[in-house]
């Protein structure tokens, strides 16, 4: 008997569904203009693919296309490139998801307020780069222990951090800084979404025998969960698509628990339990029964 368990909060959040709505309506309605996101509109190259099949293409310069409607994707942008890109003529369609969009305006605020604003994160991800060109450079991104450095002498510190950090890996730098400025004012700004699902995956992690965490190998959210689910100690395996699932890993488990970052589709989650089912239905006792228990994914 074996089960396979889908974590309770999986796949597609809010802010990742918005913006391929938004994606899909202005592709449908181009008025033949052609249509682009500066960078993919989310971290996942199966949605990528599927954006750039109804004519929704990927862009890293402005300069090498046409201007036509150029959608900010869901991590938001450095405000330069979108004003760059109105001078150019083309028409912005704003996807940023409204919790980035927090963010971004919770840093500009510190920075009216004079303080020095940092940013935990990582310095190369776009929604971390979109932050900081809120603040017009000048905040200070923190993304390992080392970085805490360069505060040293810093008397007023106002903390955000980018929406999908691990919240266990977020406090520990908040209480590093603590130890060096005096007025400190922090905003938790790690969205709900990300926090729902580092919860559901850590739970289902403690009664696993094994964990696949499913989503873009690009996606910090689906990194950050296998990260945790790795910690626990149960064999973690970071997958994009279900033809990397090796039957190896299998043999000798019962509990096959699925997790899946907030930019991963619906149908790459079923195609992984689908090839599991039929994996597991080849290297289980066939006298045995099987059972596939799947709690309910809530997705918010
Ligand atoms: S993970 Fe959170 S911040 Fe990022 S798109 Fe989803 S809801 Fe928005």
């Amino acid at each position: 008997m074996f089960k396979i368990i889908l974590a309770k909060n999986a796949g597609f959040c809010f802010g990742v569904k918005r913006a391929m709505s938004i994606a899909k309506k202005t592709a449908g309605n181009s008025s033949n203009k052609p249509v682009y996101t500066f960078g993919p509109l989310i971290h996942n190259p199966q949605a990528v693919s599927y954006l750039e099949s109804i004519g929704v293409h990927s862009i890293s310069k402005l300069d090498e296309v046409q201007p036509g409607k150029l959608i900010v994707r869901s991590h938001g942008l450095h405000p330069q490139i979108i004003t760059a890109a109105k001078e150019k003529g083309f028409e912005i369609i704003d996807a940023t998801c409204p919790f980035v969009r927090r963010t971004q305006d919770f840093a500009k605020t510190l920075l009216k307020e004079n303080y020095e604003v940092v940013v935990i994160g990582e310095a190369e991800h776009p929604e971390v780069v979109g932050i900081v060109g809120h603040t017009d450079g000048k905040a200070v991104i923190v993304e390992n222990e080392s970085d805490i450095e360069k505060l040293v002498g810093r008397e007023k510190i106002g903390i955000v951090t980018q929406t999908t950090q691990s919240m266990e890996y977020f406090q520990f730098l908040v209480m590093k800084i603590l130890e060096i400025g005096n007025e400190i004012k922090i905003y938790k700004t790690i969205c709900g979404a990300t926090q729902k699902r580092q919860k559901a995956t850590l739970e289902l992690a403690e009664r696993a025998d094994i964990m696949l965490i499913i989503g873009g190998k690009n996606s910090a959210n689906t990194t950050h969960l296998a990260q945790l689910s790795g910690k626990t100690g149960k064999p973690t395996y970071h997958i994009e698509k279900s033809d990397e699932i090796m039957p190896a890993w299998l043999k000798g488990k019962t509990i096959i628990g699925i997790s899946a970052g907030a930019s991963t589709p619906a149908y790459v989650i079923k195609e992984v339990i689908s090839k599991l089912e039929s994996i597991m239905e080849k290297i289980s006792d066939p006298s045995g029964s099987r059972l596939l228990y799947k709690e309910e994914v809530v997705n918010d």
